[in-house]
């Protein structure tokens, strides 16, 4: 089970939009010749409305050309597809797509299946954090099936029990091998660099075993074996032990996304989280509605990587 340490960080006021309030309504107690006057007070109104509405359309059209310009000066001598990204107009920078990352942890599980139909079904890449308890075990040879499937498979831990894997540093990392042994004779291994930490990376139940410094450790170490590691910002809380229901999970997911363009979501693939596959069609569909382009995690650090790139030319 995971605690998300941003569930209450992220929260924005919702978009509110303005709408004058309707003459006849506000007006409608004044007398016959006021009524007169103030009608024609408002169609004056609404023809000079009309004339600052295309005054901003003329000034938003130049803006355009500019960006656009600014755009393919900036960008026609890298890789970088010229279609993906927007640029500020103002300091040159690019801003990144929006982009959701779905990313099951704790599985392979009975559900694993199912959860791999819908992302066929529609045709969206995910991530699987991995484990190899004894309640994967049977379902172990999946992460082929996983693999095949274009997802990402990615390291979580082979016990997932908190007093073993994190006793110590050196507890951890051989916990992480017994995982990739148990992975090996069904994937490329090899192939697998990215990881995440049970409880994530500021867990603070590490602390009653390994001591306070142990995850700050272990992120350095992690980095010296060259792997990435990634938590995540929007939490399903799929996992808890108030086993939720899909309109929850989803309820969840909307409030933790709001207002962010760049979503990992983490949602679990255990016996026990059968309602996540019965939200994940309505999850796919929302994050689809509110314009996102699903991504593996390494997928999204590929993307940020080519966008910060060109910056990093320029700053020499
Ligand atoms: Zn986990």
């Amino acid at each position: 089970m995971h605690k998300s340490q941003f569930t209450l960080l992220y929260h924005t006021p919702p978009l509110r939009v303005y709408f004058p309030p309707c003459p006849h309504t506000l007006y409608q107690t004044i007398t016959g010749e006021g009524l007169v006057m103030r009608r024609n007070a408002n169609r004056e109104e609404r023809g000079g409305r009309l004339l600052s509405a295309l005054a901003a359309a003329v000034l938003l059209t130049l803006l355009l050309g500019i960006i656009h310009r600014l755009y393919h000066c900036e960008y026609t001598d890298t890789d970088t597809p010229n279609d993906c990204f927007a640029v500020s107009a103002a300091t040159g920078e690019t801003a990144l797509p929006k982009m959701v990352c779905l990313t099951f942890d704790d599985g392979p599980s009975k559900n694993t299946v199912p959860i791999l139909e819908i992302l066929d079904r529609e045709q969206v890449p995910a991530t699987f954090f991995v484990c190899a308890q004894d309640a994967n075990e049977r379902y172990l040879p999946l992460v082929a099936d996983i693999a095949a499937a274009g997802h990402q498979i990615a390291l979580h831990s082979a016990t997932h029990q908190y007093s073993k894997i994190y006793a110590s540093t050196d507890a951890f990392w051989q916990d992480i091998k017994a995982l990739r042994q148990a992975l090996e004779p069904y994937v490329d291994v090899g192939g697998i660099d990215w990881l995440r930490f049970p409880g994530g990376s500021t867990n603070t139940v590490s602390h009653r075993y390994g001591g306070r410094g142990i995850m700050k450790t272990l992120k350095a170490q992690a980095e010296q074996k060259s792997y990435h590691w990634i938590d995540w910002n929007v939490c399903a809380e799929d996992a808890t032990a108030s086993h939720p229901d899909a309109a929850q999970i989803l309820r969840n997911i909307r409030r933790d996304a709001e207002g962010h363009d760049l979503c990992v979501v983490l949602l679990h693939d255990t016996k026990a989280t059968g309602q996540t596959v019965k939200a994940l069609p309505d999850i796919i569909q929302w994050f689809r509605e509110e314009g996102y382009t699903f991504c593996t995690v390494a997928q999204m650090q590929a993307v940020k990587d080519e966008v910060s790139q060109p910056n990093e030319q320029a700053a020499g």
